[in-house]
């Protein structure tokens, strides 16, 4: 285990170190949290959320996942996003994927990869929806690349379509979804433009009246009634 011994020390050093520099840090980050944002970014460990922001721990929530998918039955991510913006009151959640991502390569091609190949297919769905623009790309890695940034576009929708986003939005809450992506060959985030802050951005299919509006109380149930009260 001289791996893991390698890493308590390094642990220990690191620890030591923003003590001396800092008496108070640990103290004060074991009051509590009040990050700004939501990070949903790729598990690859080239793309760590707050090295590439240059932020300090409490600065960010995080989520990561192989291609930074926000899938509508991933209760991970969903419990995320909920604590997130109803218990953390963040404002902006930052969708954030990566060129050259393996997990979006992957799902460009037939290799199986394991249980993998399941989690991948969401991507595959998204290809099919592009499918004329990406066909028409030559080259295989800058298709794969535009799909990187495809994907993220769509990412940001699902968070979108999630309840949570949409109730704080009909509560009056001030909450953006950003999506950006990163480059391992310079280390830049590029913005993708595609900032959505109100419901008025979904398709209609996607939008869902507030779950106060929409609830039905005991008493209209009783009575077989199917109309909000
Ligand atoms: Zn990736």
């Amino acid at each position: 285990m001289a791996e893991l011994a390698r890493l308590f020390e390094k642990n220990r050093a690191w620890a030591s170190a923003q003590v001396a520099a800092d008496p108070l840090y640990f103290s004060r980050l074991a009051q509590g949290q009040a990050p700004k944002y939501l990070w949903i970014g790729c598990s690859d460990s080239r793309v760590p959320a707050n090295q590439i922001l240059d932020l300090a721990p409490g600065d960010v929530f995080v989520h990561r996942n192989v291609a930074n998918l926000v899938v509508h039955t991933d209760m991970s991510c969903l419990s995320v996003i909920q604590f997130a913006v109803e218990v953390l009151k963040i404002e902006h959640i930052i969708v954030c994927g990566h060129y050259s991502c393996g997990g979006v390569h992957a799902a460009c091609g037939s290799k199986q990869y394991g249980l993998i190949d399941n989690w991948l297919r969401n991507i595959k769905d998204i290809y099919r929806m592009y499918k004329a623009e990406l066909d028409s790309i030559e080259d295989q890695h800058g298709r794969a690349d535009r799909l990187c940034e495809l994907n993220v576009i769509e990412q940001v929708k699902n968070v979108c379509h999630t309840t949570i986003v949409q109730n704080a939005w009909a509560s009056g809450r001030p909450l953006s979804v950003h999506g950006v992506v990163y480059s391992l060959e310079d280390g830049l985030l590029r913005d993708l433009a595609v900032r959505v802050n109100t419901p008025g951005a979904l398709e209609d299919i996607y939008r869902t009246d507030s779950y106060r509006s929409t609830h039905i109380p005991s008493t209209a149930l009783a009575n077989g009634s199917s109309h909000a009260g």
